[in-house]
Order: structure tokens, then sequence, then C-alpha cells
């Protein structure tokens, strides 16, 4: 197979390394012979998961092939390459969504079971491995290995999230959930502060299956932390009028815009941000009742821009995302927006979500808490120090960074992050024993003892 040595990087393109690409055509040839591999999808994680510095990644994007789908019981199975842009294409006009999906379709099945993904939805229905009724690993010496909750479930537990460090993920059959429209009831609710924000998130009255919380992450003093609360739920075709309503599984195709080529990176800057935050606040947080949008517009705002990362200029940018448990969240979520804050450091989107209750994977990112999402401009040591600092404040509270955003984690911490490390290392040591299967991430917080 031809090798293409290439510079390339995670979404946030911090950092940018030279990999040994490879794009196999068939399912047949996911694995090849390479002392060090990894499977990468659409390299939609942000820092180093989907990166193997001077070594093999294997390319899954031709590996996309459509196996079978149960149109009755919404049951279907693929190569992992297919994204969930093409499976939405040939499931929702039969009335079929997935269960969970993250905040982009541009994501392939594998990335979505290796990072064990979530959604608007965790609390509700828990994440992406919740729906995967079984996968197929392709692992070091060759063998196909069906797992499932059930079957060879260790194998199961430690690859869903296990950040593509047990195996290729060859295949994965879903179950998906039934939807009478294209159309999400959508409600926003502004909030003047974090505490109010929480409250919202909390509200036992609000029983929304879709929840997420946007956050103005350039307010301060007594707003520090607010944001708009926005809800939402599928609607049903009876909710809908007129053409909607003949058709409501049919959607208009997104208009996308494109930025085709590095910005400057002092065009995003705390005046623009500034902004467009206060009148995105107004407007948003402003808004009465429920209305309806589209699946696209509810749960990919971002995907209408593409290539939208390099607003952020050739120094990339590093999204920290981590989670809290419950009873000291909003108190780590105030020390972090005011060390943020202290910092005068620029930060632009950031995102409050609730999460449900840890699932299956043992390196699996949600617990039941609270997570927080921030978008900060790559500005060397001094984004890397206040990250440190963040660290320190997720720590002392119990919580941990996702590693499919993750660019800069020391590994004393990521240990101290992940109980469950020990427990997967040992099914990662039966199932590839040379570790042959290794990243950047891997490599640059130890998870494998022997790297
Ligand atoms: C705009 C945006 C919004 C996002 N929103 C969310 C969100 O709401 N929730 C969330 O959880 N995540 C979110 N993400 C992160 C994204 O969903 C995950 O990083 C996902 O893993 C990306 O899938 P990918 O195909 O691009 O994988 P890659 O980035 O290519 O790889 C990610 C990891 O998966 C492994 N992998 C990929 N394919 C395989 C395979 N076939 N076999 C074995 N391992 C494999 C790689 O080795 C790597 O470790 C978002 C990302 C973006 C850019």
């Amino acid at each position: 197979m031809n090798t293409l040595n290439k510079e390339i990087a995670g979404w946030g393109r911090y950092p940018v390394q030279r990999c040994e690409l490879v794009r196999p055509e068939r399912h047949a040839d996911l694995l090849s012979e390479a002392p060090s591999l990894l499977a990468r999808g659409q390299g939609r994680s942000y820092g180093d998961a989907a990166l193997n510095e001077n070594r093999r990644v294997v390319l899954t994007e031709r590996v996309n092939r459509f196996l079978a789908f149960d149109r009755d019981q919404g049951v279907i199975r693929a190569e992992a390459g297919v994204t969930l842009a093409e499976l939405l294409t040939l499931t929702v006009p039969r009335g079929w969504f997935p269960l969970v999906t993250p905040g982009t379709k541009h994501v392939s099945l594998g990335g979505c079971v290796a990072a064990d993904v979530h959604g608007k939805n965790h609390h509700h229905d828990g994440a992406f491995s919740r729906s995967v009724r079984e996968l197929e690993l392709i692992t070091a010496d060759g063998r196909r290995l069906c797992c499932s909750a059930r079957e060879n479930g260790e194998a199961f537990r430690a690859t869903v999230g296990g950040m593509g460090l047990t195996g290729i993920i060859g295949e994965v059959e879903l179950q998906l959930q039934p939807i009478e429209s294209v159309y999400i009831r959508a409600r926003h609710q502004g909030a003047a502060n974090l505490e109010q924000v929480f409250a919202l998130l909390q509200d036992t009255d609000n029983d929304a299956r879709y929840s997420v919380a946007w956050l103005d992450l350039m307010s301060r003093g007594a707003g520090l932390g607010r944001g708009v609360v926005m809800n939402g739920d599928h609607a049903a075709r009876d909710e809908l009028s007129g053409g909607r309503r003949l058709t409501p599984l049919r959607l208009a195709p997104a208009k996308v815009r494109n930025i085709p080529f590095d910005m400057p990176g002092w065009l995003l800057n705390g005046l623009s941000i500034r902004a467009f935050n206060a009148q995105y606040f107004r407007r948003e947080g402003g808004r009465s009742g429920s209305f309806l949008v589209d699946y696209d517009t509810f749960f990919y705002p971002l995907d209408t821009l593409d290539n939208w990362n390099r607003l952020y200029g050739k120094r990339g940018f590093v999204q920290y995302q981590c989670v809290v448990p419950t009873a000291t969240a909003l108190e780590a979520m105030q020390q972090l927006l005011q060390r943020l804050a202290d910092s005068v450091h620029p930060a632009f989107l950031g995102v409050l979500k609730r999460m449900g209750a840890a699932g299956e994977g043992y390196l699996s990112f949600p617990m039941e808490g609270y997570t927080l999402a921030m978008d900060l401009p790559m500005k060397g040591v001094a984004t890397l120090a206040l990250l440190d600092a963040f660290d320190a404040i997720v720590l002392q509270h119990g919580g941990r960074v996702y590693l499919a955003k993750d660019a800069r984690l020391a590994a004393d911490s990521f240990r101290a992050m992940y109980p469950q490390l020990e427990a997967w290392r040992r099914v990662r040591r039966e199932l590839d024993p040379q570790g042959v299967f290794g990243s950047s991430l891997s490599r640059r917080l130890g998870m494998g003892e022997e790297e």
C-alpha cells in the first residue's frame, strides 16, 4: 500500500505532526504491517488523539460502506469510516435518527465509538456506546473480534472510549431512535449568571431530551457565566403545518459557506467576540416560547461554516473540556470562569451541559455532573499555563478532562482523572501485548505502561 509522509493535525490545528499516512480502499486492508499503528476517521478530535508522530496512521475514510439496514427496527450496520452525515442521509428519510450525536456530523462511526462521544441528551440517553449493539474489532494479530456489552464485554468496555488503542474498529452496528419529523421543538431561556444557568439546567420541570447552555465567556463580574439555556425535543408530525406536515422527513440542504484560507490570528479578538456575544445573548436569550428548527440547525450549527477552525489563524486553538461531579460542579465552574477572567486570556465559545451516569467504557469521559467546554486561541506558554491551572481545579473537584479534545494534559493528571486506567490497561495488554496500537496522545499520557 502507498504511504504518504505528511504533516497533519487535529481539528484545533495544534499540534501539527508528521505522520505516515495510508488510505486503504477495502476493509480487508485496514490492518497493515507496521511497528506502530493508529486508525483515524475524520480528524475531528481537537488535539493529538488521531496523530501518531513519525509513525503510521490508517485513514478509514474510504472504508465506508453500509452493510445492512433494518428499516422496521432501526438497526444499521456499517463500516467504521461511514460518517454521521452519510448515515443521516440514509436513515432520516426513513424516520430514524442516531440516539446520540456530537456537535458535528462530520465524524466517523469509528471515531464516535473510540471517543464514546456524548450529545446534548447525555443526561437522558447516555453516551454513544449505549446505542452500539455490536462492533467488530480488528486486533493486532489480525483477529476480528465481535464485541458488545454481552459478548467479549471486556474488549467492548476497553474499546468504547479507548481512543483507538485496542485495535481498529472495522464495523459498527447501531440502534437508532424513531423520529416523525426532521424538526426539533426548541426553547431558549436567557440566564443572567452561572447560578441561573445551573438552576435552569437542573430544573426538574425541564424534562427536555436535549439540553445545553451557551455561555458568554467574555462576561465578567455579576454577569460571570451568563448564558442561554437551549432545550429541545423531536417534534411529532402533528406539530407541523403546511408543507412541513406533508413531507415531515424531508430536510432542505443547508447552505454551507467556506473559510478558504487561514484567517489572521487577530481577527478573532476580545472586542469582536464581546460584541458578537452581547448581541447573541440578547437575541437568543430573549426569544419567548418554543419554536421549530430543523435538526441541522439545532445539532450542527457550526457545520454551516466549512473549515471554521481556520478562523483561529495558523497557531490554531485548543478546546478545554472537563466534567465535574454534581456535588461541587457550580463551585468548580465558577472557579474555572473566574480563573479565565483573571488571566485576561481570550476564550470564545463556551458550552455547559448536564451529564447523566457514567457508562461502561473504562476510559469513557462522561460522569454524572456538569461538563464545560471552552475554545481558546493557542498563545503558547500563556495558554498552556492557564490550562494547567484549570486542571488543578478540575482535579480538586474530582473531575476529568476529555481526551478527544486534549492536546496538553500531563500524564500524572491523566492518571488521577481516570481511576479505571488499570482495568483498561489489563484488557489492552491481552488484546495488544506488543503495544502495536499507539498515538501521540497515548505516549504523551503514558497510557500503556510500555510506552
Ligand atoms: C465542531 C465539533 C463539535 C464536537 N462536539 C462534540 C460533542 O458534542 N460531544 C463529543 O463527545 N465530541 C464532540 N466533538 C469531538 C468528536 O466528536 C470526537 O473527537 C470524535 O472522535 C471525532 O470523530 P472522527 O471520526 O473525526 O475521529 P478522529 O478525530 O479521526 O479520531 C478520534 C479517535 O478515534 C480513533 N478512531 C477513529 N476511527 C477509528 C477506528 N475505525 N478504529 C479505532 N479507532 C478509531 C482515533 O484513533 C482517535 O483516537 C466535536 C468535534 C467538533 C470538531
